[in-house]
This record gives C-alpha cells, sequence and structure tokens, in this order.
C-alpha cells in the first residue's frame, strides 16, 4: 500500500499532503510498503453516520504499519485486541478493511 515519508522528518501518514503538516517545509515522498501491521487500539463502534449504520456494530482499529512510522486507520472484519496482527483484506468505498492475520 501506498504511504507518504517526510523527506525532512519522521512523519508517515496514509494521505498524501501537499507540505508536511508535522515540519511544514518537508515534502511527502511517496512509498510502496507492506500493509502488514500491528493493532495499535481500537473502537468498537454502535452509532455509525447513516452511510455505515447497516455496518454495526463493527470495529475502527488505528494499525500501526510494519514498514513505515504511519498509522492506518481500518474497519476490521472481526473482533481485534491490541497487539494482533493484521492486513489489508480489500478497499471498499475508500475505506480500508484489515483482517487479523
Ligand atoms: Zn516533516
Amino acid at each position: 500500500m501506498k504511504v507518504y515519508q517526510c523527506d525532512q522528518c519522521e512523519y508517515a501518514s496514509v494521505s498524501n499532503k501537499y507540505r508536511c503538516p508535522s515540519c511544514g517545509t518537508g515534502k511527502l515522498q511517496e512509498q510502496d510498503v507492506s500493509s502488514r501491521g500491528t493493532v495499535y487500539s481500537y473502537t468498537d463502534i454502535h452509532i455509525a453516520p447513516a452511510e455505515f449504520a447497516h455496518l454495526t456494530p463493527y470495529t475502527v482499529a488505528l494499525i500501526q504499519l510494519d514498514e513505515s512510522k504511519a498509522k492506518v486507520t481500518a474497519r476490521t472484519n472481526g473482533n481485534v485486541e491490541i497487539g494482533d496482527v493484521a492486513e489489508l483484506d480489500h478497499i471498499e468505498d475508500g475505506a480500508y478493511i484489515y483482517r487479523k492475520c
């Protein structure tokens, strides 16, 4: 998957920006890294915006990627715990869907 790494500081993100929001001067360089990562935190969603209401309850996890400092906000297939290893299952309507390995 694509991540964007600042060429001046440690900042990395999965979304591209014109300029690094952390140091304000660096340019973000595109990198291709493994989607595999570790669950950093998660939240169970029981009340969702209308467009996701049919999916509830679901889990949104913050995944720390193995090969980048970037973290990915993803919906997960099934329950996860902090520390679980997960990888990208598919992308749905622009949302990352991860599953436990
Ligand atoms: Zn930076």
